[in-house]
C-alpha cells in the first residue's frame, strides 16, 4: 500500500495531493519549517514514497531523512509523468524556456488542437494528471503536454519519456545550487534527453552553432523549411537574435508531434500570429524622446546581453542599464563586454555592487542606488539623452526588493510613467 510524504508546500505540494486523492493513494504535505527532526520518526512511518517541490534544498532536513531511509525520492514532474497518458515535448536551458514552451503550445493549439503548456510555467503537470485521472478530459490519451522544466525539477526526475526535448542553453544562473558548477548544472539539464530517442533530442542554436533544427533553418532574415522559404522574421514577434534561438526549438518540437508536409502555409501564419510575453523586453512607452522597456525577466547575465543585443545590431553607446537584484552567486563578468553599448549602468539592490565590479575599468560610468528602486529609475531617466533607451534588464532574481519579477517590471512601468505625469 503506497503512502506519499511530500516535501514542500506551494503549487507543487497542491498539486501532488490533489493527484495523490485521485489516485486515492494517502500523501502529506509538510514543509521543512513546519516539523522539527523529533517529529521525523512518527512523520516518516509507513511512507513508502517522498516526493519534492522544485525549491527544496539538498540541505532540506526532511530530504536528508528520506535518503537516510533509502525511500524512492521523486520530483512533482515525475509523479506526474508515471500519470498523463498523452504525449509529451519538453523544453529547458537557462533562457528562453517559457517563451519556446508557450510558442511551441500556440503552434501546436493551431494545428492540432488539445495541447497544454505545463511544468514550470505555473501549471504542475500533477494538476493535469489529476483531472485526468478524475475524468475531467476527453481524448486525454491524445492530449500533448509541453513542458518547461527547470534544473531542480530534472534532479529528481529520471524518466522523461518525451517524444522530443530541446535543451535551449547553458549559462550562468542558480550556481548557488550546484557545488560542481557550470558542469554540474549542465549534467542536471542534460537529463532531459535520458529517455529521448537520440534523433529527437534537439540543442539551441547558441550551442550548436548553426541556425538550423530539425529540417528548419534561418537564412540572413528569412525562415525554411526543407529548403521552401517559409517566411520574413520581420513578419513576426521574433526577429532578435535570442528569439531566432527560441523559434528553431519550438519549430524542432512542433514538427516532432505532428506532420507538417503540406501545412506550411498555416505554421507560417501561426508563427505570425505569435506574442512574446510580458516582461521581456517590452517597450513600456517613449518619453520625450527616450524608450523605456522592461525587461525584468531577465534574471541572469545571458538574457540581459540578448536584451541589449535585440536592441542595438550595432553598439552606440545609448543604452542606459538598469541591473541588480537577489544574489544567486552569480558571474557577472560577461557584462563587462556590454561597454560599448551603453551609457550609463545603474545599480541597485542586493547584488548592486557585484554587478557594478563586473564593469570595474570599464569605460562606463556607473550610480548605486543601493536598496532605492525609484531612485534608479529616475537617475536613468536624468542620465538618458533622447534616442537612448532606458533598459530594465536586472541580470539578477527580483526577491531581494519584490514579490517576483512581474511585480518589479510593474513597478519600473509604474514609476516610468510617474516621472512623466504632467510633462
Ligand atoms: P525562461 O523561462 O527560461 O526564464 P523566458 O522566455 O521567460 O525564459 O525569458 C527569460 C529572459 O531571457 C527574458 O529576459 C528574455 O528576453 C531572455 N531570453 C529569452 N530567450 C532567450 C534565449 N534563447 N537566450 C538568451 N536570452 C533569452
Amino acid at each position: 500500500m503506497k503512502n506519499i510524504l511530500m516535501i514542500g508546500g506551494g503549487v507543487s505540494g497542491q498539486a501532488v495531493s490533489e493527484l495523490a486523492a485521485a489516485l486515492k493513494i494517502p500523501c502529506r504535505v509538510v514543509s521543512d519549517k513546519d516539523v522539527v527532526a523529533e517529529e521525523y520518526p512518527q512523520l516518516f512511518e509507513n511512507v513508502t514514497d517522498v516526493i519534492v517541490s522544485p525549491g527544496v534544498l539538498p540541505t532540506s532536513g526532511l530530504y536528508g531523512e528520506a535518503v537516510k531511509r533509502d525511500l524512492p525520492v521523486i520530483s512533482e514532474l515525475q509523479f506526474g509523468v508515471q500519470n498523463f497518458p498523452g504525449s509529451m515535448a519538453a523544453v529547458t536551458g537557462t533562457n528562453g524556456k517559457t517563451t519556446t514552451v508557450e510558442l511551441t503550445t500556440f503552434l501546436l493549439d493551431k494545428l492540432n488542437g488539445n495541447v497544454i503548456a505545463a511544468g514550470n510555467i505555473g501549471l504542475p503537470l500533477s494538476a493535469v494528471a489529476a483531472q485526468i485521472v478524475r475524468g475531467k478530459v476527453t481524448e486525454a490519451e491524445k492530449m500533448i503536454a509541453v513542458l518547461e522544466v527547470s534544473s531542480f525539477q530534472l534532479e529528481h526526475t529520471d524518466r522523461l519519456p518525451a517524444v522530443a526535448a530541446v535543451l535551449l542553453n547553458v549559462e550562468s544562473d542558480h550556481i548557488n545550487r550546484y557545488p560542481g558548477g557550470m558542469d554540474e548544472y549542465r549534467q542536471v539539464k542534460e537529463r532531459i534527453f535520458n529517455q529521448v530517442p537520440s534523433d529527437k533530442r534537439f540543442y539551441g542554436i547558441s550551442m550548436t552553432g548553426k541556425a538550423e533544427c530539425a529540417g528548419f533553418a534561418i537564412k540572413g532574415d528569412e525562415l525554411y523549411f526543407q529548403d521552401k522559404k517559409l517566411l520574413d522574421l520581420q513578419e513576426t514577434a521574433l526577429s532578435a537574435p535570442h528569439n531566432r534561438e527560441n523559434l528553431l526549438a519550438a519549430l524542432a518540437l512542433t514538427g516532432s508531434l505532428i506532420d507538417l508536409n503540406g501545412r506550411e502555409n498555416e505554421l507560417a501564419n501561426a508563427v505570425k500570429a505569435f506574442k512574446t510575453g510580458d516582461h521581456r523586453i517590452a517597450l513600456v512607452g517613449e518619453f520625450n524622446g527616450i524608450k523605456y522597456i522592461d525587461d525584468s525577466k531577465a534574471t541572469n547575465p545571458a538574457a540581459v546581453i540578448a536584451a541589449v543585443k535585440s536592441l542595438a545590431a550595432e553598439p552606440a553607446k545609448n543604452i542606459v542599464l538598469i541591473a541588480g537584484g537577489l544574489d544567486k552567486a552569480m558571474d557577472f563578468a560577461p557584462l563587462g563586454a556590454l561597454t560599448p553599448y551603453l551609457r550609463k549602468v545603474v545599480v541597485y539592490g542586493q547584488c548592486g555592487q557585484a554587478v557594478a565590479a563586473a564593469f570595474a575599468g570599464c569605460d562606463v560610468e556607473i550610480f548605486d542606488a543601493r536598496s532605492n528602486f525609484a531612485l534608479a529609475v529616475e537617475h536613468a531617466r536624468n542620465a538618458a539623452e533622447p534616442g537612448d533607451t532606458v533598459l530594465l534588464s536586472p541580470a539578477a532574481a527580483s526577491m531581494d526588493m519584490f514579490k517576483d519579477y512581474k511585480e518589479r517590471g510593474n513597478v519600473f512601468a509604474e514609476t516610468v510613467r510617474n516621472l512623466y505625469k504632467g510633462n
